[in-house]
């Protein structure tokens, strides 16, 4: 039997910035590295799209500007994520596209943008003048140590009993206050760790595969372990880069 794979990479045209295509590419890799059939159709504003025609779902991130432009359409299907991540459906978003699976971001010009609400949380940006939050981070996660870059100028909160994605061990994260940083529902994952992500973090790719497929086939799944010499490389010398003394 050939495994199959479809991921979904919403709005790859106006939300995709420091690497984020890079998560596509490392999804793309580890699922062929496996005989693992994959491939995936991008959704741009405008054009219909059942999220239940995919396995995976992905959403990079981008300036105020552009989460102007996508967040009404992203609302013509926010049920549907809603419904496809209840049943499990595993989802990586990234910053800006993370922030509008929360509640609504207020945007640097004080503009509400309604977000999704895939994660029970809300995201405020502070205005133009105070400092954005940038640099190397590493956060401590149910799914090992994951190491990224941040670049964002909102700050998220939580409401109570929402999950973070982990804990930051170096950067500041969801608002640079609480030690949060993304959040999780479910097979859902939301960050703000951009760089690419998936690339360095082969943990969280395969977390993200094998419950794609578990979904699928309905039972459990064990994905055959690959070499990942470069990705544990790459993993080791930014974990290094992060933790440098400043
Ligand atoms: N525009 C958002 C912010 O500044 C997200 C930025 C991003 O996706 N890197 O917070």
């Amino acid at each position: 039997m050939t495994r199959r794979l479809r991921i979904g990479h919403l709005y790859a045209d106006f939300m995709n910035v420091y690497g984020d295509r890079g998560n596509v590419l490392a999804l793309l890799y580890r699922c062929r590295a496996r005989g693992i059939e994959a491939d995936v159709a991008t959704a741009a504003a405008g054009e219909r799209f059942d999220p239940s025609a995919f396995d995976l779902l992905l959403m990079g991130g981008g300036q105020d500007g552009e989460q102007r432009r996508v967040a009404d359409d992203l609302q013509l299907h926010g049920e549907a994520i809603r419904a496809a991540v209840a049943d499990g459906m595993p989802v990586l978003a990234v910053c800006g596209g993370y922030q509008l699976f929360g509640r609504r971001y207020v945007d640097d010009q004080g503009n509400v943008l309604p977000g999704i609400a895939v994660f029970d949380l809300e995201t405020r940006h502070p205005g133009t003048r105070a400092n954005r939050c940038v640099g190397n981070v590493v956060v401590d996660t149910p799914l090992g140590e994951v190491v990224g870059f941040e670049n964002h100028g909102g700050r998220t909160f939580l409401a109570p009993g929402q999950e973070p994605f982990g804990r930051v061990r170096r950067g500041l994260g969801n608002n640079a206050k609480d030690g949060t940083e993304g959040a999780r529902r479910g097979n859902a994952i939301g960050t703000y760790l951009h760089g690419s992500l998936l690339p360095k973090n082969p943990a969280v790719t395969d977390f993200l595969i094998r419950r794609a497929l578990e979904r699928r086939e309905g039972r459990a799944v064990d994905l055959e372990p690959l070499e990942d010499t470069a990705e544990r490389a790459a993993h080791a010398r930014a974990i290094a880069l992060a933790m440098r003394k400043r």
